[in-house]
């Protein structure tokens, strides 16, 4: 049976897997007053699904009043500019990763991973440029309220998304999900994956049990009881 191109997480949030496998994962939010938020925009490629679970949701790509981006690597940011022809949305995104949005170019490969070279040479995307910024802990007036968590490592500024009003935590690439477990971040493309480990125990702050990763479906129950015990593995590992 086909998948529907978009999946309800709770009303009026609905996940858009673009990528087959739900491998990469965007995220629509429409708030009480019909403004659209769009947490992350896919890879270039990836434009038609993205259309197309917009308008299984019933939006209208014109109705999209924010883009919040997690990180600036490419499979994230990859349809911004597009999303932009058809809207006026506002452009934000953490602080620290905005000089590599707005320079096309993802940050530096953590030196202990191997090809780093050949990866980073990749690493490129069309620039993306940042109407507002934020910083951790900041509340973000959109979709009736999205908090900033700056978990940094995967990127200086990678920042995962509470959105207040129903507690579904976005993770962004901090951790993954797949094959049935949460996983730590893909190594392949971390800046800094020591730090990336230490942020990941942030990730217990959730108060919602519905998981929303970048990569990988999500979880749609215990989703609190299931990172909390992811943590606790990842910590007696270190
Ligand atoms: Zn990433």
């Amino acid at each position: 049976m086909a998948k529907d191109p978009a999946v309800l997480l709770a009303p009026n949030i609905w996940r858009i897997p673009v990528a087959p496998s739900d491998g990469v994962n965007t995220f629509a939010l429409r708030g009480d007053d019909g403004q659209v938020t769009l947490i992350d925009t896919g890879l270039e490629w990836t434009w038609k699904k993205l259309v197309e679970g917009l308008a299984f949701a019933k939006i209208d790509l014109a109705d999209v009043t924010k883009i919040l981006i997690t990180h600036a690597h490419g499979d994230h940011v990859g349809n911004v500019n597009r999303v932009l022809e058809s809207s006026s949305a506002t452009v934000l995104a953490p602080l620290a990763d905005t000089p590599y949005l707005e320079s096309g170019k993802a940050p530096s490969i953590d030196p202990k991973r191997r090809f780093r070279k050949l990866l980073e040479k990749r690493g490129g995307f069309d620039k993306v440029q940042v109407q507002q910024t934020f910083v951790d802990g900041e509340l973000l007036d959109a979709a009736g309220g999205i908090r900033a968590m700056h978990t940094p490592g995967h990127t200086p500024g990678h920042t995962s998304l509470i959105h207040e009003p129903s507690g579904i935590l976005f993770t962004g690439d901090v951790v993954h999900f797949w094959r049935k477990q949460i996983r730590i971040g893909m190594a392949l493309v971390c800046h800094d994956m020591a730090l990336n480990e230490v942020s990941a125990q942030r990730l217990s702050e959730a108060t919602s049990d519905v998981l929303a990763f970048s990569h990988g479906p999500h979880v749609a129950a215990n989703g609190r009881q299931a990172i909390h015990t992811f943590l606790a593995s990842r910590s007696t590992q270190a």
